[in-house]
């Protein structure tokens, strides 16, 4: 990363900080650029840009790879065109503005990241599985969700925050069940999965 790309990133953190976007974790986003280059990812979708930041970070990773990200939020998703383009990522990163529940994409995807509302992880990962080439992978973001997916769940006080986090625990059993894809978990960031179609 060059000074100005540094200086730019370093303006996108303290924006999301400063606005309450959450954005991935410092652990969690040096977790997914390594694997990208490790597995030499040429194509990601992503679900749920936010403000461009994780888009941002995986496109610097190589100048060869192509990034399309889906974002429902109009603000953060003009925000995020804002950011992308002042990087001249804008011919290496698609944008689209739309919910993700209402996104159908033809192509397919090295890698697909879900990291949008928590709750909605089965819908997406059965949706989006078709966009997958066969050696792809699908990397789930937030599964410890601060901590609270470990926590007892009568000390969660917020009836709401309690349902989210059950539709973790779902989603979790749905992967580990899951008879067609293999999943590893990591507890790097705010908690990781890994998963690839069986051989
Ligand atoms: N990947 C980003 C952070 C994303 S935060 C980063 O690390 O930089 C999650 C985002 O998903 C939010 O901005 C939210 O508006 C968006 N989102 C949630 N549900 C969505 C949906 N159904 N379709 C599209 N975007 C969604
Ligand atoms: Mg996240």
């Amino acid at each position: 990363m060059v000074g100005l790309e540094y200086e730019i990133i370093r303006r996108i953190k303290k924006y999301a900080e400063d606005n309450n976007v959450p954005i991935m974790q410092d652990a969690g986003m040096d977790f997914l650029t390594t694997f990208l280059i490790k597995n030499k990812i040429r194509s990601v979708l992503e679900i749920g840009t936010a403000i461009g930041y994780s888009a941002i970070m995986m496109a610097l990773t190589n100048p060869y790879i192509k990034i399309t990200s889906v974002e429902r939020d109009e603000k953060r998703y003009l925000e995020a065109l804002r950011n992308i383009k002042e990087l001249h990522l804008d011919d290496r990163i698609t944008l689209i503005f739309k919910d993700a529940l209402d996104l159908k994409l033809g192509e397919k995807f090295d890698l697909i990241f879900l990291d949008a509302a928590k709750a909605q992880n089965i819908n997406f990962f059965h949706s989006f599985s078709r966009n997958l080439n066969s050696n792809g992978f699908i990397i789930t973001d937030n599964l410890e969700f601060h901590g609270l997916v470990e926590k007892d769940e009568k000390e969660i006080k917020s009836r709401n925050v309690r349902a989210l986090v059950r539709k973790i625990k779902e989603y979790i059993h749905f992967l580990e069940q899951n008879v067609e894809y293999e999943t590893i978990f990591y507890k790097i960031g705010d908690g990781l999965s890994v998963s690839q179609l069986k051989k």
